[in-house]
């Protein structure tokens, strides 16, 4: 199998012929083997049947449907894990994307990218509740990770699988795909594709989207500097606030000598006692942190680092180690 294309789908009842009469156009095209997941996340508008006329029609078409709605991310996340093609294709199910893009996306990958990502340049949806929020939230995302980005929001991409498999996606986390992959030493590239406007079915997100983002970009700016040695930020401000109790209590103590002001009636060895307390926490958070990333990278399949290849290594002990990396044929 080469590529395998993921669509989540949810209450996209009139969408999906359509859409799947413009995947077989492209796919035709490709000249590669194919297969097509489609994740059904819990639709309830008659979706389900559509979905298994379609895969009774085409055995390239494979569906996996939740029980329930839990969401792109879950939708998204179970694609990448059952799909057997060497390169994933993501796209949304609503016609927004358009899978012309995905011929010259896998061109990329063959020259050497492990991510490509789609950039809505010319985004067809509203201005004041959905581009300008989602506009703000690139912004400030591209500067808290330092990681350069014009559309975080664009399903349309293109990712080699191993890669693709490594990543762990919860809550809104799909949109920080490239970031993670990144993270992971993944060659990304960022292409502009194009975008259409919902026909049919009705978008499933509003303004309050962006908030939930951002408290993602909390944890994924967590996850990126700090996860395999939370020490080093825990530990840091544990050090500020010992430095800030110290600095107030040699203030007390000054201000009795010097002045005779009363210490217990000085709200300085107030700040004193809660800076030493607060700090105390901060390092027993960054021990309690430190201990569960030992646990968490304890997994055998679980690295802090990706090995791209692996030269001259003969045994089957090591390989396995390693699933990700190349080997010299
Ligand atoms: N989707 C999903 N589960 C959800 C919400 C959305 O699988 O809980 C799918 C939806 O069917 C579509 C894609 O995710 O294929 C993007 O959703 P939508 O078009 O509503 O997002 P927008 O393009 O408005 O950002
Ligand atoms: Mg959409």
């Amino acid at each position: 199998m080469d590529v395998s294309i993921v669509v989540p789908i949810y209450n996209e009842y009139e969408n999906l012929p359509l859409l799947y009469e413009q995947l077989v156009g492209v796919l035709d095209t490709l000249e590669r083997g194919c297969e097509v997941l489609l994740v059904d996340d819990g639709s309830t508008d008659g979706s389900e049947a559509r979905l298994r006329e379609l895969a009774r029609r085409d055995d390239r078409v494979k569906v996996v449907r939740f029980r329930r709605n839990y969401g792109q991310t879950a939708a998204l996340q179970a694609g990448l894990q059952l799909a057997e093609g060497d390169v994933i294709v993501t796209m949304d199910g609503d016609l927004q994307n358009d899978p012309r893009d995905i011929h010259m996306m896998l061109d990329k990958i063959d020259q050497g990218y492990d991510l490509v990502h789609g950039w809505r340049k010319d985004r067809q949806d509203a201005w004041l509740n959905r581009r300008l929020p989602s506009q703000l939230a690139n912004w400030l995302i591209s500067r808290v990770t330092r990681f350069p980005i014009h559309d975080l929001g664009c399903t349309l991409k293109a990712i080699r699988r191993d890669i693709a498999q490594e990543l762990e996606l919860y809550g809104e986390m799909h949109r920080f795909i490239p970031i993670l992959a990144h993270a992971r030493g993944a060659r990304c590239l960022e292409v502009v594709t194009r975008h259409h406007a919902r026909q049919h079915g009705q978008t499933k997100y509003g303004i309050s989207r962006t908030i939930r983002v951002v408290l993602d970009l909390i944890t994924v700016k967590y996850l990126l500097s700090y996860f395999a040695s939370p020490m080093k930020l825990f530990g840091a401000v544990g050090l500020a606030t010992t430095l800030l109790a110290l600095l107030a209590l040699a203030g007390t103590v000054g201000m009795k000598i010097f002045r005779s002001v009363d210490m217990t009636g000085n709200p300085l060895l107030l700040l004193a006692a809660c800076g030493m307390v607060a700090a105390i926490q901060f390092f027993s958070l960054g021990l309690l942190g430190e201990v569960s990333a030992r646990i968490y990278f304890r997994g055998a399949d679980r690295q802090h680092y990706a090995v791209r290849e692996l030269l001259n290594f003969e045994s089957a002990h090591t390989t396995a180690r390693f699933p990700e990396a190349r080997r010299a044929a």
